[in-house]
């Protein structure tokens, strides 16, 4: 009906826009995590961002502690991305053929961690989803462990308790997946090795893979316990089983090599297959999934595990991501580490002085706050979920009043950019005390 869209007044308000939104789109958005269901309230439409700032459609600046679920490393709009970007599309949208810039970036995966060969898909979903599969391939069995709590995309075998989307929507999986698919996914405890040492000695022969976050991030921060990865390597080397090992969250973000960095590089061992995304693209739709070669060429077209993608490899999302590794500098790193300690140490001082009792739990520069867990922290996904969840909203629109976009969930890492500067942090450090009595005052 083109008469009708050249008549529409496109509306100014977040709430008109919340409407018009709703009209489209189920719950007025195309992800849940963005809806403030668990929030309350009216979800603000963005129109603009630069550095460490999102604008919104009535002209209100907040400082981004989302940073697009990760991608944003640099912070917004970053001059060398913007430009590269700039470059491919002037040279063209999409070929449905090679290009140089897709062996780059994976080289410059394979530069960072110890992986072979490396295949670009488009979101984390398929990459996971694809781990799955060639897992399965190579092993001809059919199980697949996963972690109650751990988001791995939202492909049907790993919408079992999967952490944050469904958690914010009190969701304990999806309807639409099949019960023969569900069987095929034993969930369970995280940080819990009594539990895989049992499902291992009764369904050894049968599982293909556990599946694991590098360090779960979905649930909010879940901090592995020491030597909880090596004991997922162990386990499944000794029953022939494969570690698929998603960073898509944590990959280039939590360190420079990602969360493996921090554990299996200074532990002197190596997953077998790699999911990656979100910083990887820079903001445009890009993930991979990269292991050894003796795995990867069972892909087609060499091997007999069938992935494809009409749009994988994408030309301006190469040249997004590869500026953004590019530019992923040790620097980078060092100011994302430096601004999160910061962050953590200003929320942690206004929770205090208003007496809120909370855990912090980390995962190198990713972090997240749990309330009512001061006593044991927060280890596993019963741990988020019995936490004092009912603080976070107020909490949330107290922050947001104050300037500063939170992620709409409890069940979520906080995110900050190498762009995040001292402006950016006072304006956060003025939210913080009017949000640390919003949360004292909450009521279950
Ligand atoms: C975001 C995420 C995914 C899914 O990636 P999409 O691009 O949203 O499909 C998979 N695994 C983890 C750990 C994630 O955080």
């Amino acid at each position: 009906m083109t008469e009708n869209l050249q008549n529409t007044t496109f509306p100014t308000t977040n709430a008109e826009q919340y409407e018009a939104a709703r009209s489209v789109m189920p719950g007025g958005v195309n992800s849940p995590v963005r809806a403030f269901g668990s929030v309350g309230g009216t979800p603000r439409t963005m129109v603009k961002a630069a550095g460490p700032y999102l604008t919104d459609v009535e002209g209100t600046e907040y400082v981004d502690l989302v940073c697009s679920w990760g991608p944003m490393l640099l912070g917004h709009n970053h001059p060398a991305v913007v430009e590269a970007v700039h470059r491919a599309v002037d040279a063209g949208l999409s070929f449905g053929a090679s290009t140089p810039d897709e062996a780059r970036l994976g080289r410059l995966i394979m530069d960072r961690v110890p992986v072979e060969h490396v295949r670009m898909v488009s979101t984390g979903t398929e990459a996971t989803m694809t781990a799955i599969r060639l897992a399965r391939g190579a092993t001809g069995r059919n199980l697949v462990v996963k972690f109650a709590g751990c988001y791995h995309g939202h492909s049907d075998g790993l919408l079992a308790a999967a952490g944050s989307g469904l958690a914010t929507q009190s969701l304990p999986g999806s309807a639409g997946v099949t019960e023969a698919q569900a069987a095929e996914t034993l969930v369970l405890p995280y940080n819990d090795r009594a539990a895989l040492e049992a499902a291992f000695a009764q369904h050894g022969e049968r599982i293909a893979a556990v599946i694991t976050e590098a360090a779960p991030c979905n649930m909010g921060v879940v901090t592995p316990e020491d030597g909880f990865n090596l004991f997922l390597r162990q386990i499944t080397q000794d029953h022939g089983a494969l570690l698929i090992w998603d960073e898509v969250l944590t990959g280039f973000r939590a360190s420079d090599t990602g969360y493996w960095g921090l554990s299996g590089r200074l532990e002197g061992w190596t997953p077998d297959l790699w999911t990656f995304g979100k910083v990887i693209g820079g903001g445009l739709p890009t993930a991979a999934v990269a292991g050894r070669a003796e795995h990867m060429d069972l892909l087609a077209p060499l091997g007999p595990v069938y992935q494809a993608g009409t749009l994988s490899g994408n030309p301006v999302a190469m040249a997004s991501g590869l500026a953004t590794l590019e530019n992923a500098t040790a620097e980078v790193y060092e100011t994302i580490g430096r601004r999160s300690e910061q962050l953590e140490s200003m929320l942690v001082d206004a929770l205090n002085a208003e007496g809120v009792d909370h855990s912090i739990q980390r995962a190198g520069t990713l972090f997240s706050v749990a309330f009512g867990t001061s006593e044991n922290g927060v280890h596993n996904y019963a741990d988020a979920q019995g936490q004092e969840a009912f603080r976070y909203g107020p909490f949330f629109h107290a922050m947001l009043e104050h300037g500063v976009y939170l992620p709409p969930s409890v069940f979520e890492a906080w995110f900050v950019s190498a762009a995040h500067d001292d402006a950016a942090m006072e304006r956060i450090g003025a939210a913080l005390p009017h949000a640390a009595k919003a949360a004292a005052a909450a009521q279950a």
